[in-house]
């Protein structure tokens, strides 16, 4: 299967969600679909091949979608990072920059070990706020950041010109203008 082509086969853009003149790419048709699904967890682990993952973090919320049986797939640790305030246990937590105000993003304290090559995993890359916010609380516990994976990337947005500076591998598996 070309993956590529499944996803930009089965994904719907919903004009004005959340708001006018957002293009929102709805992913929920890959979910029903698991013949696409298992698709994109084997083609992150071939893209990843040779690369040193030591523990996948998945981004709320639709980073844990893929994040989890990607991580059972490389046989790695899923470490979730979560909006401020909805983890049990103790946390480390990262506050970042949005377009208008701040957002703080965290993890369990000890999830993310000294030297440990985390893969920062998330649905979409837009701006890249978040994945870059998800980045540097990674290097904030003194982890190293092993590269992003994505379904898809907008272009446009630039979010790739936030990420470079890991110096890392940046997946998307289809990518719009
Ligand atoms: P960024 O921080 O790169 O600007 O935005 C990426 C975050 O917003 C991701 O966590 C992603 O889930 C969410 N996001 C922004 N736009 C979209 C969209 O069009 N579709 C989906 N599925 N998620 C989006």
């Amino acid at each position: 299967m070309d993956v590529n082509v499944a996803i930009r086969n089965t994904i719907r853009t919903i004009p004005d969600f959340p708001k006018p003149g957002i293009q929102f790419k709805d992913i929920t048709p890959i979910l029903e679909n698991p013949v696409v699904s298992r698709a994109i967890v084997a083609e992150f682990v071939k893209l990843y091949h040779g690369v040193k993952v030591d523990a996948v973090a998945g981004v709320e919320s639709r980073g844990f979608l893929f994040g989890l049986p990607l991580a059972m797939e490389l046989n790695v640790p899923f470490i979730i990072v979560r909006k401020k305030g909805k983890l049990p246990a103790e946390t480390v937590n990262f506050k970042y920059d949005l377009e208008y105000g701040s957002a703080e993003i965290e993890v369990h304290k000890g999830a993310i070990k000294k030297g440990m090559n985390v893969l920062v995993h998330d649905d979409l890359l837009a701006t890249g706020g978040t994945a870059g916010a998800a980045a540097q609380l990674i290097e904030k516990e003194e982890g190293i950041v092993a590269g992003f994976s994505f379904l898809i990337e907008l272009d446009d947005l630039k979010g790739r010109e936030k990420l470079v500076r890991f110096d890392k591998p940046i997946i998307s598996l289809v990518r719009y203008n």
